[in-house]
C-alpha cells in the first residue's frame, strides 16, 4: 500500500517550517525534491569514484564510466528505449529541444511548415521560432479547447504534406492536460513528418513508452523527476540520430583529429562534447530507480487521487477560476487557477505565509496566457509525496487570502 506519509521520510526538506507554518510544497512542475537515496548516490560518487569517464584506464576512471553507462542503461529502460545509443545526456529539457531544432533543423526546407501548440512552454517555441526564421520555414500553432486541451480537430487539419515536424508537449506545465501522442505521432508519420514530444512534465507522473508512443524524438530534465539539477535527456530513433551532425564539438566526441576535419565517436556519444555530468547521471538514474520501485503506475494513481480532491473543492470557492480540463483521466498534478480581484502574486505571497509554496506568473509559456487572456496564473502542482491533509491546508489558505483581501 502507497503511503506518502512513509515516502516523506525520504525527504527530509519537506520536514521543516516555513514562517513558522508547515512547509506545504507544491511547486512540484518547477522543480521537485531530491529523497535521500538521489543524494546518497551522488555523495558515494564524488566520495569514493569520482573520475573523468572514457579516457583513463585506471581503476577509478573505470568505476566512473561504469557507473555512467550503467546510468544510461536505466534511462533507457525507463522511457523503454530500443538501445542506449537513442539516449544523449544533455542539461535538461531545454538543451534537448534545442538540440533537436538545431540538428535535425537540417533537414528543413524553404516553405516547409513547423507545428507546435499554444499550450507549449517557451523551451518548445523558442527553438522552431529560430529554426524558421534561419529556413524561411513556417511556424504554426494547434489550438486549444475551451476546457484547455489540445484540439484535435485543428491538429488533423494542420498536420498536412507541408509539415515536416510536430513537437507538442506530453503534459502541460500550466493546464496539467496530457495530450494523445500517440494520435499526433500517428497522423505525422502518415505525412512522412517527425514528433518531438516534450516529455518534461509526463515522465516525472505517469509510465512513458517511446516505442509504444511511436514518437522520433523526446526530450526530459532529471530535476522534474527527483533527480538533480543540470542534466536530462534527449531520446531520438536510431536512425534519425545517425543521419544527423553534433550541435556541439570538442574532446569526447571525436574518432580521429586531423588538421583541417575530424571524424566522430558512434552514438551516442557523437553528441556529447566535453566532460559530461557524471554525478548527475548517476543522481539521475538513482532517482529514476527510487521511482521505478514505487511504481510510475502507482504514482500517477495516487496523485489523481490528490487532484480528484483538490480540484472540485478550489472550483467550488466563489471568485476561483481553474485552467484546464477538471478531468483527471486527463491531468497530471498540475492546477493553475486565477481568483478574481487578487493578482496571482498576491495569492502566491499570501500562502507563503501560510508556508505553502505555489508558483505565480507567466509559467515560461506567455503565447498561453495570451489564448487565456490572462496576464499570469497561480499554480499548485503536486508530487507524490504531498498528502490529502496538505491539500486541506492548501484550500484554508486560499480561503484566508480571500478573506484577506476581500
Ligand atoms: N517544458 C516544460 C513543459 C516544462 O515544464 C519545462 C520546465 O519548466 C521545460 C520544458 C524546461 O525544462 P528545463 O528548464 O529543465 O530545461
Amino acid at each position: 500500500m502507497f503511503d506518502a506519509n512513509e515516502i516523506r521520510k525520504d525527504f527530509k526538506i519537506l520536514d521543516q517550517t516555513v514562517n513558522d507554518e508547515a512547509l506545504v510544497y507544491l511547486d512540484n512542475a518547477a522543480t521537485t525534491q531530491k529523497p535521500q537515496a538521489v543524494l546518497d548516490a551522488m555523495d558515494r560518487y564524488y566520495h569514493y569514484d569520482n573520475a573523468n569517464v572514457h579516457r583513463g584506464v585506471h581503476t577509478l576512471a573505470e568505476r566512473a564510466t561504469k557507473a555512467y553507462e550503467e546510468a544510461r542503461e536505466t534511462l533507457r529502460g525507463f522511457i523503454n528505449a530500443k538501445d542506449t545509443a537513442e539516449i544523449l545526456f544533455t542539461r535538461g529539457t531545454t538543451t534537448s529541444l534545442n538540440w533537436v531544432a538545431q540538428s535535425y533543423g537540417a533537414f528543413v526546407n524553404e516553405g516547409d511548415e513547423i507545428l507546435i501548440s499554444y499550450m507549449e512552454h517557451h523551451s518548445n517555441i523558442i527553438p522552431w521560432q529560430q529554426l524558421a526564421k534561419r529556413k524561411k520555414a513556417i511556424l504554426r500553432y494547434i489550438e486549444i479547447t475551451e476546457n484547455g486541451e489540445l484540439d484535435l480537430a485543428d491538429a488533423k487539419e494542420k498536420i498536412n504534406a507541408k509539415t515536416a515536424i510536430v513537437s507538442i508537449t506530453h503534459a502541460s506545465n500550466v493546464l496539467g492536460v496530457i495530450n494523445p501522442i500517440n494520435q499526433l505521432a500517428k497522423w505525422a508519420h502518415e505525412h512522412q513528418a517527425v514528433i518531438v514530444v516534450d516529455g518534461a512534465q509526463s515522465t516525472p507522473h505517469m509510465t512513458v513508452d517511446v516505442q509504444a508512443l511511436d514518437v522520433d524524438f523526446f526530450a526530459f530534465s532529471s530535476h522534474k523527476l527527483c533527480g538533480p539539477t543540470g542534466i536530462g535527456v534527449l531520446y531520438g530513433k536510431r536512425a534519425l540520430l545517425e543521419q544527423m551532425e553534433p550541435v556541439e564539438f570538442g574532446g569526447e566526441m571525436i574518432d580521429f583529429v586531423e588538421l583541417q576535419d575530424s571524424t566522430w565517436k558512434e552514438l551516442p556519444w557523437k553528441f556529447e562534447a566535453g566532460t559530461p555530468n557524471m554525478a548527475g547521471a548517476i543522481g539521475l538514474a538513482a532517482a529514476i530507480e527510487y521511482l521505478q520501485a514505487i511504481g510510475l503506475d502507482t504514482i500517477h494513481n495516487y496523485e489523481a487521487s490528490l487532484v480528484e480532491y483538490v480540484l472540485p473543492k478550489l472550483a467550488a470557492i466563489d471568485g476561483v477560476t481553474i485552467y484546464g480540463p477538471h478531468d483527471v483521466s486527463k491531468h497530471t498534478g498540475v492546477i493553475s487557477f486565477t481568483i478574481d480581484g487578487i493578482h496571482p502574486h498576491d495569492i502566491a505571497t499570501a500562502l507563503d505565509m501560510e508556508g505553502v509554496a505555489v508558483r505565480a506568473g507567466h509559467h515560461c509559456a506567455q503565447p498561453l496566457m495570451k489564448r487565456l487572456a490572462v496576464s499570469s496564473t497561480a499554480r499548485a502542482s503536486f508530487y507524490f509525496y504531498n498528502t490529502k491533509e496538505e491539500c486541506d491546508v492548501f484550500l484554508t489558505a486560499i480561503q484566508a487570502t480571500k478573506e484577506f483581501f476581500q
